[in-house]
């Protein structure tokens, strides 16, 4: 037993969702990435004496959206408060958030592991606040330069309880936070972009105790395998000191991705005090039961209700309906699919397998499939007619109608010279000629060596120019043979 089978870590994730609404949290400026720097900031988000902050509905409508879809309690009567500190990407010298009284509590998340299992993360809560602006360190040699376009942008904070206990945990926990902001379309879920981070709070202790060790948080990932890693290195990291005799110090890390490695920032004992009080400025928002009843008739169905759907009455494998549920997109077109033909397995694979390699091959997104569902499903149902082989369907008919949308997937294969022949009259015919090509092969087979079988059949379905029925064509042959 290695050292490090005696610990067990103690892991809560804080993530941040930059949501997508038109404009910020608390101004009518524009809450969009990629403008001019400087551009989208008015007197409020540039934090000049006297303006005042109005509330975002669209805000607190997208929190009540999560809230609803991750079982939380949604408050009634909702407070602002100020956090203060200095940061030159943060004119006001405060942010707007929420302390006390953060508009959701409790709920969970249930991420997917990778051997099957699931595994509930309890939430602790989820806040609205803005976000700084962005300072830049690395486009002039000799000063930072700030942008404030991010300044006053909409996030929403998801604080988890210190439930997870591996990497591949937090992974899978992130994993499911995307899939389902995207759902909800309250987020694009880019962690790239920077609309979704994460902080990770770590902690080991001896297995089976009851006391969690001292926490230290890793900041700075930009990916989720890097979430992933940052909190492997530490764990490592923190059982060779306690094993070494020392003692773990409360401070926050930043992740080096480079070197896979984390380093330290600050300690917690020099922690800020942010001296938050109630933002004087801005009136509790009221929640009622009625807003939500409203706002939770307008949810689309989510991924965990879509996989019982597809497993239960579509008797999709488990593995099928995770890559379909896998993304809003795909998981639309599927239901689209469905409308049109009622081989769900078919329609299934066609995504999986077809359509993805398609899309795979030449590097486009699931969006940039423009094939409407309708003509996947023509294709189905040639196949399920036997008209055309799979194969042919695949490699021909599909690329083909891809380019020709207007024609039908029958007109395709017909002018393709595709369509099978399962006619066993003519088949005969060609199973006869392919055979007679082999005179002594055909005694060996009569002799014992069955394992011929495979050759008079590729033979007959040259012939065919790969048109025969394969099945057909297997019994057709055997049946000549064994005359
Ligand atoms: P802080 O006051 O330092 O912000 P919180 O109690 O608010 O700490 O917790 C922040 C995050 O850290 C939460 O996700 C929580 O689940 C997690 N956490 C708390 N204690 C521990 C611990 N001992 N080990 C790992 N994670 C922890
Ligand atoms: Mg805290």
């Amino acid at each position: 037993m290695s050292i490090y089978d005696k610990y067990e870590a103690v892991i809560g994730l804080e993530c941040h969702i930059q949501l997508l609404t038109r404009t910020k949290m608390y101004s009518s400026d524009i809450a969009e990435y990629g403008g001019m720097p400087n551009t989208h900031v008015s007197v409020v988000t540039l934090g000049h004496p006297g303006t005042l902050p109005v509330v975002n509905e669209r805000a607190i409508e997208f929190a009540v959206r999560l809230g609803i879809a991750v079982n939380a309690n949604i408050r009634e009567e909702n407070q602002f408060a100020r956090k203060n500190y200095f940061y030159a990407d943060l004119p006001k010298g405060y942010q707007i958030t929420q302390d006390k009284t953060p508009i959701c509590t409790g709920g969970y998340i249930t991420a997917k592991l990778k051997d099957g299992s699931e595994k509930q993360v309890n939430l602790t809560r989820i806040h609205m606040e803005e976000d700084a602006g962005k300072s830049l360190h690395d486009i002039d040699p000799f000063e930072t330069l700030v942008d404030l376009n991010r300044a006053g942008t909409p996030l929403l904070e998801i604080v988890t309880e210190p439930d997870l206990r591996t990497g591949e945990e937090a992974y899978a926990y992130l994993t499911e936070v995307r899939k389902l902001v995207r759902y909800l379309d309250i987020c694009d879920g880019n962690m790239e972009e920077g609309s979704l981070r994460c902080d990770a709070n770590i902690s080991v202790m001896l297995k089976g105790s009851k006391v969690f060790g001292k926490k230290v948080e890793v900041k700075n990932m930009n990916s989720f395998r890097n979430v992933q890693r940052a909190i492997d290195f530490e764990i490592k990291r923190q059982i060779d000191i306690i094993e070494g005799g020392g003692t773990i110090a409360g401070e926050t890390r930043s992740y080096d991705a480079v070197n896979d490695k984390t380093f330290a920032l600050r300690s917690k004992e020099s922690a800020n005090d942010y001296r938050y009080f109630p933002e004087p400025d801005l009136q509790p928002v009221f929640v009622t039961q009625d807003y939500i009843a409203k706002v939770k008739s307008t949810l689309p169905t989510l991924p965990n209700d879509l996989f019982k759907t597809y497993t239960a009455t579509y008797k999709l494998s488990e593995y099928d309906a995770h890559q379909i549920i896998e993304s809003k997109e795909v998981a639309a077109y599927y239901n689209e699919l469905l409308k049109h033909t009622s081989n769900y397995k078919s329609a299934a694979n066609w995504l999986i397998g077809p359509i993805r390699s398609y899309l795979n091959d030449r590097a486009l997104a699931f969006h940039d499939f423009k094939l409407a569902p309708a003509k996947v499903a023509e294709i189905i149902a040639l196949i399920d007619s036997g008209k055309v082989s799979n194969s042919a369907a695949v490699q021909s008919v599909f690329p083909e109608i891809i380019d020709n949308p207007s024609k039908t997937a029958e007109q395709i294969a017909t002018e393709m010279d595709l369509i099978q022949n399962s006619n066993s009259g003519d088949l005969q015919n060609l199973v006869n000629e392919a055979l007679s090509k082999f005179p002594e092969k055909i005694s060996e087979y009569k002799n014992g060596k069955v394992g011929l079988l495979g050759m008079f059949v590729g033979e007959a379905m040259k012939l065919s120019k790969g048109k025969a029925d394969p099945k057909v064509l297997n019994q057709l042959v055997k049946e000549t043979l064994e005359k």
